[in-house]
């Protein structure tokens, strides 16, 4: 089979079922899938798995997840490896774009958010990595184009494609018998994922229903008061606003201090 490599436009002749290859000619790393050849890239890990785990227990010690979800859980498994995604540049009115869809079979959506900057796409070097840590890419090239033009992009804008191996450190762990994973792409050390012990909102959900009552059950009471104090008229109603001011006020503190301890434990 004869392809055309994407650098120096030589006819290059290839095996039937071969996937990586390095153009004879100018030596450019090529990736071949059915029908297209693009160029082979590879990031490099900027990152050790120590350093990766401590990326990792930043991020569950922040916001997004259940308190002290660093400390609480347990690392079962660290796997490293590079997963392959396609990288397609456009090119439209508004300048240049960069956009990545996964080019192997991931339940991590997030992965689409990576940021790829062009500076970090090294030609894949078949000596320098150990091909077991190498994810065999499973989605064509058409594949990802046809969910490019769902996501809303024009393939007709495409001015480069290439597929790009991104280094991966995926940890698996448990909290509360449950089995998470998590990834920390190991050349920016940001974390991914989709699901997670998050925190809960429950609570907060009940302490807003409960400040609701307590602001209807004091108005009552406002009024009634103001009424038993001062008699028919007028005056209970201007009383009552009086009562109201001064009761929300007291009411408030409890409900602040239970919102308060809430956000401290969950
Ligand atoms: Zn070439």
């Amino acid at each position: 089979m004869q392809i055309k490599c994407t650098q120096c436009g030589a006819d290059v002749t290839v095996q039937q079922d071969a996937t990586f290859i390095d153009c004879p000619y100018c030596g450019s790393a090529l990736f071949l899938d059915k029908k297209k050849v693009v160029f082979h890239y590879v990031i490099n890990s900027n990152f050790k798995p120590n350093e990766a785990e401590g990326n990792l227990k930043r991020w569950m010690a922040g916001n997004h997840t259940v308190k002290d979800l660093d400390k609480k859980c347990t690392i079962t498994k660290t796997d490293f490896y590079y997963f392959p995604v396609w990288y397609f540049k456009t090119k439209d009115a508004s300048g240049d774009k960069i956009s990545i869809q996964p080019a192997a079979t991931t339940s991590v959506s997030e992965i689409k958010k990576i940021p790829i900057p062009a500076g970090s796409l090294k030609f894949y070097e078949k000596e320098l990595y150990n091909d077991d840590q190498m994810v065999k890419p499973d989605v064509l090239y058409d594949s990802a184009k046809t969910w490019l033009q769902s996501s809303g992009v024009d393939p007709n804008n495409i001015a480069e494609a290439a597929l790009v191996h991104v280094p991966f450190y995926q940890f698996y762990y448990t909290y509360n018998n449950q089995t998470f994973t998590a990834i920390v792409e190991a050349s920016s050390g940001q974390v991914y994922a989709n699901i997670y012990p998050a925190k809960s909102e429950a609570p907060f959900r009940i302490v807003f229903t409960l400040s609701i009552v307590a602001f209807i059950v004091t108005t009552i009471l406002c009024f009634v008061a103001a009424y038993l104090a001062t008699g028919r008229g007028e005056s209970p109603f201007i009383w009552g606003e009086v009562f109201k001011v001064v009761a929300y006020g007291l009411v408030s503190v409890p409900l602040i201090i239970i919102a308060y301890m809430i956000a401290k434990k969950v």
